[in-house]
């Protein structure tokens, strides 16, 4: 029996993990959920997995989940105080980081210090803080598996492998609902368009990622600090189909990848059960239905994303956090209609611009370039939108 925390719970993946615990009940116990705003999905979260704490964003959460669950439910804590103690102090042995965005960083890193397993889902964890937090890794002898499909095919087509034997790494992406399409197109897409992905139900943040491909950017980071290899060694391969989830190339010229029917519960539960395979109720992958599986470069030019964070590690110190947090802002200021699609690559690249990059030598560092990031880009999203109204 493994004990879980779920930081993410009402999410996308964190639904999809108590798929999986619901699936193995005799496997995993959930000892902590923690949620942002959807407390009427976390009551019932409670009821059905009898957590021993929650976190939720703030005291007016905590109050109103209380008033819900009665005396007899979890302890229910708030704020990042909240969070951390859900991450460190609860009794589980694996959290799963399932936060979107900057703010899983802090709780997965305090996971990792109390020696906790981590099952990650956040990739923003190691974009902004990649260093650090393989140095706290190491330190504290915790194991990261991770979650994200393209790592989880990376991880398992190593092993068995010598690490030195590595050519390189080949990173599918599905090219988004975008794929093919010319600048001009792009110019008119509306949030309705973007959160339309053609392969994968996933949440707002990285839907939009996706069409943008700042996912595949921030993947290549991940990829980075994860498995320890220079950026010119992670290639990025567009395929369609999503069922190659990504490939690890050898000196030899052999090539092993990891292949599957696009669905998160398989790399999910890879990560909680590894080394084990649990049985999932999936439909079998048929390649023979398929017939064809296609495979292309992508775009850079429609999206640059893809560059704009090959830059950010190329640059490296505090660069690839202030790539993340003007990314955050961007994506919520196109959700929000106050930016066009094309936009969201241009407050980037300035906010990239107008950093002067310091090495990373504590988390301080981090969270200092982050807010200065965030400022920066509210202020290119100001000009951008004057401009617009003039
Ligand atoms: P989501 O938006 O569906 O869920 C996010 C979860 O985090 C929710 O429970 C939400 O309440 C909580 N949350 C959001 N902001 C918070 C805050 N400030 N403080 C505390 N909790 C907060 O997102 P998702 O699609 O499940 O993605 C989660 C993470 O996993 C992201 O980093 C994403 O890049 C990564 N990921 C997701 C998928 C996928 O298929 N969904 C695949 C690979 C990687
Ligand atoms: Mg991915």
């Amino acid at each position: 029996m493994r004990r879980l925390a779920i930081l993410g719970s009402t999410g996308s993946i964190g639904v999809s993990t108590l798929e999986i615990v619901s699936e193995h009940p005799h496997r995993f116990q959930v000892v902590a959920l923690t949620a942002g705003r959807n407390l009427a999905l976390l009551e019932e979260q409670i009821g059905r997995f009898s957590p021993i704490m929650v976190a939720v964003p703030d005291q007016e959460n905590a109050r109103l989940l209380e008033q819900r669950i009665g005396s007899n439910g979890p302890q229910v804590l708030y704020g990042t105080k909240g969070l951390m103690a859900c991450a460190a102090e609860s009794p589980a042995e694996m959290v799963v980081s399932a936060i979107v965005g900057a703010a899983g960083l802090e709780p997965t890193l305090c996971a990792i210090e109390a020696g906790r397993h981590i099952a990650l889902a956040n990739k923003e964890t190691l974009v902004i803080a990649g260093e650090l937090v393989m140095a706290a890794v190491a330190k504290s002898g915790c194991k990261l598996f991770p979650v994200d499909s393209e790592h989880s095919a990376i991880y398992q087509s190593l092993e068995g492998h010598r690490k030195r034997d590595v050519r390189r790494l080949i990173l599918t992406a599905s090219g988004g609902p975008f794929r093919n399409w010319s600048i001009d197109d792009l110019c008119g897409v509306t949030p309705k368009d973007a959160l339309a992905h053609p392969n994968w139900t996933m949440g707002r943040k990285i839907t939009i990622d996706s069409a943008t491909m700042m996912n595949k950017g921030l993947e290549v980071i991940e990829a980075h600090w994860l498995f320890n290899l220079p950026v010119d060694k992670i290639a990025v391969h567009i395929h369609p189909e999503s069922i190659v989830h990504s490939m690890v190339e050898y000196v030899d010229g052999a090539v092993m990848a990891q292949l599957g029917i696009p669905d998160m519960k398989t790399p999910i539960a890879y990560a909680l059960s590894y080394p084990e395979r649990l049985p999932l109720d999936l439909p079998p992958l048929d390649l023979c239905r398929l017939g064809k599986l296609h495979f292309s470069a992508p775009d850079r030019k429609c999206f640059p994303c893809l560059d704009l964070a090959y830059q950010a590690i190329r640059r490296g110190g505090t660069t690839p956090a202030v790539l993340n947090a003007a990314n955050e802002i961007s994506v919520d200021a196109f959700l929000q209609e106050k930016i066009g699609f094309l936009d969201i690559p241009r407050v980037i690249s300035m906010v990239m611009e107008g950093h002067s990059c310091t090495a990373v030598d504590g988390l301080d560092k981090v969270l200092v370039a982050d807010s200065w990031a965030r400022q920066m880009a509210v202020s290119v999203i100001d000009d951008i939108q004057g401009a617009s109204y003039a």
